[in-house]
């Protein structure tokens, strides 16, 4: 889980790449990276943790420019370290590229081995170094031939923005499993606009940036003084955009694939209470993610909304624990129940997912603590049954409780009266799948719910692996 940005044209070039990261910064928390260049050489920033903390002033100062692409790289448990930030930038025998990635090449350490065998030194254990090292090793004339040569051998899923002195370069895998989008903004004095790239298009909103249109899946868009071209170098595009965005990962107020996360997620509270419906007194989201579905399940059943759990959005990444223990204490850390709200009510309670099921149980516990004489959890998405490998941060099958557990048994074992998931088939009716909008037809990647996964993968690998060598 990643969020990319690139802004080609613009005098304030890493500044604007700097504000399109804050708006990208639930995509990744772990690391930022900006790289810029004023069309002589590349310069580059990277660090660990948010990116108000990676970018003090004077660094960014340091970034020179009028194009400039950066990251935001997802948190993971034992893969952070500052060598897996990212861009990636390198030097070789045609000049220097820079890359940001969002996704996961399915077929990377294959790729690595082959490299390797043949002489390549890697720097990190990430598998955008392998793109990287592929494009440096193709023949090709011009650059925008030798990153399409490269991703020719790449399997999985790669939303990328790559830079060079003179062209900013956008590519989306054929399955176009991450979102990836066109902005455009005026600059003063200027005849043309400058021009964006971006995971989501609310990171426009923030630049004052005019979002043009999606990267389609397969497409590569080359950037730079001459305008703006576009080819599909990478064969016939077969749509599967990751259902789970709509789900829990893109921010609500972004549109993708031409659809609001936000409305999609109130469809899908909609649809969650026509397919189970409950006798309640009222609906309360787990915030944030549970909000929209929330105020769908409660508009559809009648059932008054109230945010009977408040969230502290001031939970850091470390914090010290109570010497006597406090249990729960971690969940309280980020949620506390409005008790008047739930004192002797039946409480219909409404998040977006159950992975491990040690988020809701405490929830649960909480809001029976709180008073509450039945909670009714209802889930906005079908049981998470399997690891994604194609860039979304999941445990392994094992530790995904829906993989080994039946509805029943996770019920009792969250201890909630009664549980309730979105069916697959009510999901991808509400993200309109296999409908068409133009000459595209919605297609969607449901693996973690189905396990129908579109591409192959090394299943030697197992995701948690595949997450140390970097998503
Ligand atoms: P758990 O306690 O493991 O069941 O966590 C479930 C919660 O984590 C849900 O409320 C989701 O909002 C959130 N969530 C779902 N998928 C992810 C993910 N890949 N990374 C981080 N949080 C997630």
């Amino acid at each position: 889980m990643c969020g990319i940005f690139g802004i080609f044209g613009h005098p304030e070039a890493a500044n604007l790449t700097y504000l399109g990261l804050h708006a990208l910064q639930h995509r990744g928390q772990e690391s930022a990276g900006i790289v810029s260049t004023d069309g002589t050489q590349l310069y580059m920033h990277r660090g660990m943790g948010h990116v108000h903390d990676v970018f003090p002033e004077r660094e960014l100062a340091t970034l020179l420019g009028t194009a400039a692409i950066g990251h935001v790289r997802y948190s993971t448990a034992g893969g952070s370290h500052i060598r897996n930030a990212q861009p990636l930038a390198v030097d070789y025998a045609r000049g220097s590229v820079a890359l940001a990635h969002n996704g996961n090449l399915t077929n990377a350490r294959e790729l690595r081995e082959r490299l390797e065998a043949r002489g390549s030194i890697f720097q990190t254990n990430s598998d955008t170094e392998v793109i990287v090292h592929m494009i440096a090793g193709s023949t090709q004339r011009n650059v925008e031939d030798r990153i399409a040569d490269a991703l020719q051998h790449a399997r999985g899923a790669y939303s990328l923005v790559l830079l060079t002195e003179e062209q900013m370069i956008a590519v989306r895998d054929p399955h176009g499993f991450r979102p990836l989008c066109l902005g455009e903004v005026d600059v003063p004095g200027q005849s043309h606009p400058a021009v964006l790239v971006a995971s989501e298009g609310t990171s426009f909103d923030l630049v004052g940036a005019r979002f043009v249109r999606e990267i389609r899946p397969g497409e590569l868009v080359v950037i730079d003084g001459k305008g703006v071209r576009s080819t599909r170098p990478l064969g016939e595009p077969t749509p599967k955009l990751c259902v789970f965005e709509y789900v829990y990962f893109a921010r609500p107020d972004s549109v993708i694939d031409g659809l609001s996360v936000y409305e999609v997620r109130k469809a899908f509270g909609r649809r969650l209470a026509e397919e189970h419906p409950v006798e309640a007194d009222v609906v309360v989201p787990v915030p944030d993610s549970g909000v929209p579905a929330a105020k769908g399940y409660a508009d559809r059943s009648g059932i008054p909304f109230e945010m009977g759990l408040i969230r502290s959005h001031y939970v850091g990444r470390t914090f010290i624990e109570p010497q006597q223990s406090i249990r729960h204490f971690g969940v309280r850390l980020k949620f506390n129940p409005v008790a008047p709200l739930l004192r002797g009510k039946r409480v219909v309670v409404i998040d977006d997912s159950i992975v491990r099921g040690t988020t809701v149980r405490k929830i649960i516990t909480m809001i029976k603590n709180a008073g509450a004489s039945e909670v009714h959890v209802r889930i906005s998405s079908p049981p998470t049954t399997w690891p994604c490998y194609y860039g979304i941060d999941t445990p392994t099958r094992r530790e995904l409780i829906a993989s080994s557990h039946s509805v029943e048994e996770i019920r009792k074992y969250i201890g909630a009266t009664s549980l309730g998931y979105l069916s697959a088939e009510g999901m991808l009716g509400e993200v309109h799948e296999d409908e068409k909008d133009g000459d595209h037809v919605r297609g969607f990647c449901h693996a973690c719910f189905t396990g129908e996964y579109p591409v192959p993968f090394d299943d030697s690998v197992p995701p948690r692996l595949l997450r140390l060598v970097g998503v």
